[in-house]
């Protein structure tokens, strides 16, 4: 006998997890699988020494949507976590997002005003050196980042970590990655400025639990694998849905990579990727903040996670006699990896637009996430572009 389901969702990541709670509010019959051996996608947290360790690299929630915040809360509180990263460049400490507390560390300026003029001075002089030279727009990132914030700041806490993280001198990449640069003429370390932010008590699990429960779920299951064993082709799916080991599908929701849907058939869309060293110390507290990033071009990782800092506060963090921290280095992304990024140039862009237009035949096939719309997307958005779906 046929088991018959409204929704086969692959992939328990964010947009999967969420789409399942919200057909399962419907009323509708889901089971979401994972080709990985646990759920919740980049979001999975593993508990190592009492410490939820960001597998996928570290996660911070924030959103200014009042009910997406209400709606996670309501499955897990949030804690208070402030996302307020620091920048070391040669052995010493800078806060960021650039603010007066930056520009204090920077050129010892005190004031407003006085942080302004040299912000000023400095993109005068390279306005200046532009013209000398005859060049009326910036040719490429270092001339863009230099324009909208002068040398210092460019050199000790852009070039190096751009560097890093595109595999390229910023003089060879284009202007337009770096649109602006927020600067703040506050004493404000917080990174997002978004009214809601945290972290879920107790992890990343939890949240994708609560969405998942009272929903079938499968993991270590590939849904090319399932194809093949019930002799299905996912690209010649039919408005019938699909049968695959005796459950019925009306409807196939897809958040794996859309070029792997279609086997590949026009080619490879390139990511870059992010790969974890992790270690657990025997001390309980190595550098007191979730985040550093090393904006040096000579040390080879990005930033270092401290991943008790998401949730441990006070006292805490030396109740904890252990902690885990992750070296994050940024590669490009090869079969094997994890596909991170998208890369949106025009070869890849062309190439996603051959993949959309074969999706967009499928009328029983939704594509949506990150890897299946070639998109980065922060979680919030996943979660609102969900909820206004029809299910
Ligand atoms: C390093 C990094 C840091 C981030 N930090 C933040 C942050 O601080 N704040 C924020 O808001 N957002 C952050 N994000 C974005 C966040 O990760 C995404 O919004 C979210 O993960 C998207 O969820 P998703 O379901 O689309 O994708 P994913 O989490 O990737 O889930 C897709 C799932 O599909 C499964 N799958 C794929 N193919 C198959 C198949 N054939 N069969 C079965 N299963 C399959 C995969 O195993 C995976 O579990 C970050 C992203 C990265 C890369």
């Amino acid at each position: 006998m046929t088991n018959r389901y409204d929704y086969l969702i692959v992939g328990s990541g964010l947009f999967g997890a969420t789409f399942a709670w919200h057909a399962k509010r419907a009323g509708k019959r889901c089971v979401v699988i994972d080709k990985r051996p646990q759920l919740g996608g980049n979001l999975f947290c593993e508990k190592i020494s009492g410490i939820n360790v960001h597998k996928y690299g570290p996660h911070i929630f924030h959103t200014d949507n009042g009910d997406v915040w209400q709606l996670v809360n309501s499955i897990v509180p949030f804690n208070r976590f402030t996302n307020s990263p620091l920048a070391n460049y040669q052995g010493r400490l800078y806060n960021l997002p650039f603010n007066m507390n930056t520009f204090h560390q920077m050129w010892g300026v005190l004031t407003p005003a006085e942080a302004k003029a040299r912000i000023d001075q400095q993109r005068a002089d390279v306005v200046a050196r532009m013209r000398r030279e005859g060049i009326s727009e910036p040719r490429n990132l270092e001339e863009q980042a230099m324009l909208l914030i002068g040398r210092d700041i460019y050199e000790r806490l852009i070039k190096g970590y751009t560097e890093k993280q595109w595999g390229r001198p910023c003089s060879e990449l284009p202007a337009f990655i770096i649109k602006r640069l927020p600067v703040r003429f506050v004493f404000d370390n917080n990174y997002f400025n978004d009214r809601y932010q945290g972290i879920p008590v107790g992890g990343y699990n939890r949240l994708i639990d609560g969405l998942l429960e009272g929903v079938e779920t499968r993991t270590g299951c590939d849904f090319f694998d399932l194809c093949r064993q019930s002799g299905v082709d996912p690209t010649a799916m039919t408005r019938y849905g699909v049968t695959l080991q005796g459950m019925h599908f009306d409807r196939v929701v897809y958040t794996g990579p859309i070029d792997e849907f279609f086997g590949y058939s026009s080619g490879h869309l390139a990511y870059r990727t992010v790969c974890f060293e992790s270690e657990t110390l025997d001390q309980a507290n190595f550098q007191g903040n979730a985040v550093v990033n090393y904006t040096e071009r000579e040390v080879p990782y990005t930033r270092i996670i401290e991943h008790k800092h998401f949730e441990m506060f006070g006292a805490e963090v030396d109740a904890c006699p252990q902690t885990v921290i992750s070296r994050e280095f940024s590669a490009e992304w090869t079969p094997g990896h994890e596909p991170y990024y998208p890369v949106n140039d025009d070869h890849n862009s062309r190439l996603l637009a051959v993949y959309q237009e074969r999706a967009a035949q499928l009328d029983n096939v939704i594509f949506g996430g990150r890897l299946a719309e070639y998109k980065y997307y922060d979680m919030a958005p996943i979660m609102e572009k969900v909820l206004a779906m029809p299910v």
